[in-house]
């Protein structure tokens, strides 16, 4: 198993031998080899051919490949050197193949167009929170589940305190961060239990992407500052000049007894909220209990770029596989795809569904609902579009009032 998530045979597999004598009697029989792959577990089809579907990469390759129907079918016939008066045996296919992982399969895919595509910078930020979390899933349930408005809550609204968080549960340390209380949190997750709550806020916790800690001010240069647990003693140091303070009331103010314990969301995670990264994690949520057999397998590939050289063409929001749907999807929130240059970006999404032969074009919003005037400026542009392959242009959908409990497509 490679990093990304891509498998390999570890062993050629034996000979594909034909069991009936009277038809392995005829030397120049070739016939086809079906490999079955787990289901769901690897794109299928979608014209994926030969070199890519190999275990390794050889200068000249044995035989040839696809991807088929359940998984892969190669030719039995050895193409590569063959002596002549090799044994019958020695002269079939004995190939070693590999499964590609959503994100290998869709480089492979850009490569035939003379593309790659890599993460974004945006899907670099959500890979490092995901790997931070434990896995793509658990960043998803956290940054796209029932803690995200508390999480948003986080980008303060206003430097004054009072403004930003009038029932008290929050600080702003400047006039967009903030930080919050487990009470503050409760309150923006009304949804969920407090046990659960605590549940969510312990994982994060323990992944570093939240940070408990406390908002105290130094008494030489009286920056406020929030200042983790893992830093805090009976002295403590000024992130900013460097001055060793102690932890009394003069530090935290109020209350008057203790000082109270405030939760910080990881700069990174910060960074994903403040350019609406969470929209396509909300997306991403909302699929996976929309596909059509529950235990089926789902999987996903956030903020992909594709480049030509150096240039980049089009960035995907997301791609998902499923239920042997691929798609491709757009997350917007309230007010964006709007403008003169909307057309325009409408067509780039168009081309990157046609590379990845996409059965489905998906355009997600936060927003109550899409714009009768949106929806057919996408369905128009879709019908324009000239490079569909010969099945035609995607399904097209749209999904509204993403992070709603009850979103609707
Ligand atoms: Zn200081």
């Amino acid at each position: 198993m490679a990093e990304d998530g891509t498998s390999r045979m570890v062993a050629p597999l034996p000979a594909p031998v034909l069991v009936n004598s009277e038809l392995a009697a005829h030397a120049d029989l070739e016939w086809q080899v079906d490999v079955h792959w787990q289901p769901n577990h690897a794109v299928r089809r979608r014209g994926l051919d030969s070199r890519e579907l190999f275990a390794e990469q050889l200068p000249f390759m044995p035989t040839w490949a696809r991807s088929s129907r359940h998984g892969a079918t190669y030719g039995s016939r050895r193409y590569d050197f063959v002596l002549a008066g090799t044994r019958s045996e020695n002269t079939l296919a004995r190939v070693a193949l590999r499964h590609l992982s959503l994100a290998a399969w869709v480089r492979a895919k850009a490569a035939e167009h003379d593309l790659s595509a890599l993460p974004s910078d945006a899907g670099r930020r959500t890979s490092l929170l995901a790997g931070m979390l434990g896995g793509r899933r658990r960043y998803v349930d956290l940054f796209g589940g029932p803690l995200l408005p508390a999480l948003r809550a986080m980008l303060a609204t206003s430097a004054k305190s009072n403004v930003a968080y009038p029932d008290g549960e929050g600080v702003s340390l400047s006039s967009t961060e903030g930080v919050l209380t487990f009470a503050g949190i409760c309150a923006r997750t009304a949804d969920l239990a407090l046990a659960d709550v605590r549940e969510y806020a312990d994982a994060a916790l323990r992944a570093g992407v939240l940070r408990r800690g406390m908002v105290l001010r130094c008494t030489t240069c009286e920056q406020k500052q929030f200042q983790t647990v893992d830093k805090l003693g009976q002295r403590w140091r000024c992130a900013r000049c460097d001055a060793l303070n102690d932890l009394d009331r003069h530090a935290w103010k109020l209350p008057a007894d203790e000082p109270t314990w405030f939760y910080d969301l990881h700069p990174v995670g910060r960074h994903v909220l403040s350019e609406h990264g969470e929209v396509s994690a909300l997306l991403s949520a909302y699929l996976r209990k929309q596909r059509k057999e529950q235990r089926g397998a789902f999987i996903d590939l956030e903020e992909i770029v594709f480049l030509q050289g150096n240039r980049p063409q089009v960035e995907v929001d997301l791609v998902v596989y499923t239920d042997d749907v691929l798609t491709v999807a757009e997350c917007k929130t309230p007010g964006e795809l709007t403008g003169k240059e909307r057309k325009r970006e409408i067509l780039k999404k168009c081309r990157a569904a046609a590379w990845l032969r996409a059965d489905r074009l998906l355009f997600a919003t936060t927003a109550e609902d899409w714009t009768q005037a949106t929806r057919i400026l996408v369905e128009n542009a879709v019908a324009s579009f000239s490079e569909w392959g010969p099945l035609g242009s995607p399904q097209v959908e749209f999904v509204a009032g993403l992070g709603r409990m009850d979103a609707e497509v």
